[in-house]
């Protein structure tokens, strides 16, 4: 199986809960190494940056408004599929969609409030790893 890295954010709503430890131990306990990590307080024109794809999209103004609300905790995460690994541990977009004992099911509050971001496919995470990590070093372990 192919080892993966993709990029996951825990968002506003989440860092002011205090659960950023509680979302690690479930990347941890899936096999998925933090293989890089900062915390920041995006600025508008990063946040709209980020989240370019999404320009035209009616809630992109409050996506928007939203990250840049409190510090985020941003992480690379590396590990067996990665990817989908880390999707599946995130649950559905809208945490009343989500599976019971995802991160969402359990820390998110709303469809826009959703505690935690991540890739969702192999370009996007290079592109996304890119914009947060710049000349990332990784460190073998
Ligand atoms: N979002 C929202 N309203 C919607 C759909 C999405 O506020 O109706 C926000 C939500 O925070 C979501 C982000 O936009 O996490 C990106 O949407 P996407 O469809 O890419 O979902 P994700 O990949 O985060 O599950």
């Amino acid at each position: 199986m192919a080892i993966e890295r993709t990029l996951s954010i825990i968002k506003p709503d989440a860092v002011a809960k205090n659960v950023i430890g509680q979302i690690y131990a479930r990347f941890e306990a899936a096999g998925l190494k933090i293989a890089a990590a900062r915390m920041i307080h995006l600025s508008r024109a990063e946040a709209e940056q980020f989240y370019g794809v999404h320009k035209e999209r009616p809630f992109f103004k409050d996506l928007v408004d939203f990250m840049i609300s409190g510090p985020v905790m941003v992480q690379v995460l590396e590990g067996e599929n990665a990817i989908l690994k880390n999707r599946e541990l995130m649950g559905a977009t809208d945490p009343k969609k989500a599976a019971s004992g995802t991160i969402r099911a359990d820390f998110a509050d709303s469809i826009d409030a959703n505690a935690v971001h991540g890739s969702d496919a192999g370009e996007t995470a290079q592109v996304e790893i890119s914009f947060f990590f710049p000349g990332l070093n990784i460190y073998a372990r």
